[in-house]
């Protein structure tokens, strides 16, 4: 991660911030500093700095304390970059009746999901939300037991990652977008199983992976994301309707 909290006064600092605040990674006879331990603003739990070697280094970045040489590091999100894709998309024991109703109702209410997410994402593209559907078609996520309608905006956007635009859009957003729900919450059902129906997401900002690698893995930026769960109950501010070529698309993708 590029940025982490500082531990005195949670604001979101860089590696060379950190060493101007408290000191740098080796004192003048080469011996290590001890300096009190940046915070993961997700989980809170304590960050170490990687290729921190001369002051100002630009490729330094903050990374977890590793969960095997400090046993208290919590689960956190962000430290499962490389397989972070959420746990439990297909449920277990499926509501078929349940998630038929879900998913017409949702096609319904499409263009209020959509507004959600377009308020929320920066530069989605109906193209993301078509792939999102379908995506939850494919692993039923529709036949979870319990789930509520409200909470499907917030499960699509966490189940895509949302790269770079290209073409006209591309200087508009350079990074790569991944949306994470805070807390202890690994698989959808802990959505409504490991809350009491309040839950935090976050919006993660990656530098985009260069090739060959493929996974984007260093965080740039954090930012919260707003909860609105009673959207169904009314309409859709004006700025946010669809626009008639995504109308048509969204027609033709799900016949509705
Ligand atoms: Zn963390």
């Amino acid at each position: 991660m590029k940025k982490a909290l500082d531990p005195k006064t949670f604001d979101w600092i860089t590696v060379a911030e950190y060493a101007n605040r408290y000191g740098a990674k080796l004192d003048a006879m080469g011996a290590e500093n001890k300096r009190q331990p940046t915070l993961c603003p997700v989980c809170r739990g304590a960050m170490t700095t990687v290729s921190e070697n001369s002051p100002g280094d630009r490729d330094a970045v903050f990374r977890h304390v590793e969960a095997r040489t400090n046993p208290k590091t919590p689960w956190c999100i962000l430290r499962e970059s490389t397989r972070w894709k959420y746990e439990g998309l297909t449920p277990t024991v499926p509501d078929v009746a349940r998630g038929r109703l879900i998913r017409q109702s949702f096609l319904t209410n499409w263009q209020k999901h959509w507004a959600i997410i377009k308020n929320r994402v920066t530069l989605p593209g109906i193209e993301f939300f078509i792939s999102a559907i379908r995506l939850a078609d494919k692993s039923r996520v529709w036949e979870h037991r319990d789930l509520q309608e409200c909470l499907m905006p917030y499960i699509l956007m966490s189940m895509l990652e949302f790269p770079p635009p290209v073409g006209v859009a591309a200087n508009r957003r350079t990074h790569t977008e991944r949306y994470r729900f805070g807390g202890a919450i690994r698989t959808y059902e802990d959505l409504w199983f490991k809350t009491t129906g309040e839950f935090n997401m976050i919006a993660v900002e990656y530098e985009p992976a260069i090739p060959p690698k493929r996974v984007a893995t260093v965080v740039l930026d954090i930012r919260k994301i707003d909860i609105n769960l009673d959207f169904l109950e009314h309409d859709i501010p004006a700025d946010l309707y669809a626009h008639p070529r995504q109308v048509v698309m969204m027609q033709n993708a799900f016949h509705i």
